[in-house]
């Protein structure tokens, strides 16, 4: 787990106004922040900044301790859950899982460990042989939450994981998501432009605006506004 510290994060693409302008944001060990805001304010391109997928074009990332401006994705130990979990079809729950570790060549005595120890946490045990296409929506989630949880990243990061989904389904994976977070303690950012989302999953609401802060608060503090 570690704290995520941004000093001054600027994003310019080409010549045009920046898509991120001067963004100072400390997010604590453990803390869920929400970045909510409408379409075009920035929000992806600052994740996409933590986890190092987008060169910062000036300004401090630091996590962990660590200045990370310079480092690559693999380096900095983050895990981003997709929109659409990016589940291997072919592959048991428990090879999805495991996937991360396989790549890393650790032995499958270690691969074991982990995997059911991430599966106890998760629920997953009864799964563990399926397939990802004989899963519910939310075992989906949880399995993509795994492989995050066996390779004991430091944060998790979510671009929208939910806009795809009906209403029920987003209703059952905001409940899942938020337990699991609070039950690791696991430092997580999440980006979503839906309100119920914002006000519902985080410890905090960071509120961007044409790339700049507006606000941040707790849900709380942004209900309780007149
Ligand atoms: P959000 O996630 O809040 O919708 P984005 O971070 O995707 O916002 O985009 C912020 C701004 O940066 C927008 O004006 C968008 O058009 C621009 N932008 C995003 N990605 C690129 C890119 N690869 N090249 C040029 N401009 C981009
Ligand atoms: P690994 O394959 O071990 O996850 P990578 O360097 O491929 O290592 O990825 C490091 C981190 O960046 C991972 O958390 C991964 O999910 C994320 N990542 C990699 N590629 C992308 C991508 N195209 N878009 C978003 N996140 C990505």
């Amino acid at each position: 787990m570690a704290e995520i510290q941004m000093s001054h994060i600027v994003k310019q693409y080409g010549d045009g106004f920046p898509a991120v302008n001067d963004v100072s944001l400390d997010i604590a060990d453990g803390e869920f922040m929400i970045l909510v805001g409408p379409s075009g304010c920035g929000k992806s391109t600052l994740l996409r900044m933590i986890v190092g997928l987008e060169d910062i074009s000036s300004g401090d990332m630091v996590i962990g301790g660590k200045r990370v401006n310079d480092k690559a994705p693999r380096e900095r130990n983050l895990s981003m859950v997709f929109q659409n979990y990016a589940l291997y079809p072919h592959l048991t729950v428990f090879e999805n899982i495991a996937f991360p570790l396989r790549l890393a060549k650790m032995d499958d005595a270690e691969v074991r460990r982990r995997v059911n120890e991430a599966a106890d946490v998760l629920e997953l045990h009864e799964h563990l042989e399926r397939k990802p296409a004989n899963l519910s929506g939310g075992q989906r989630q949880r399995v993509a939450m795994g492989r995050a949880i066996v390779r004991q990243a430091e944060a998790f990061l979510f671009d929208e994981p939910l806009s795809n989904l009906d209403a029920k389904l987003r209703g059952q994976m905001r409940t899942e998501i938020s337990r699991l977070q609070r039950r690791l303690g696991i430092t997580t950012v999440y980006v979503t432009h839906d309100q119920t989302e914002a006000m519902t999953l985080g410890d905090r609401v960071c509120v961007l605006r044409k790339g700049k802060i507006q606000q941040v608060a707790s849900p709380r503090e942004l209900y309780d506004q007149p």
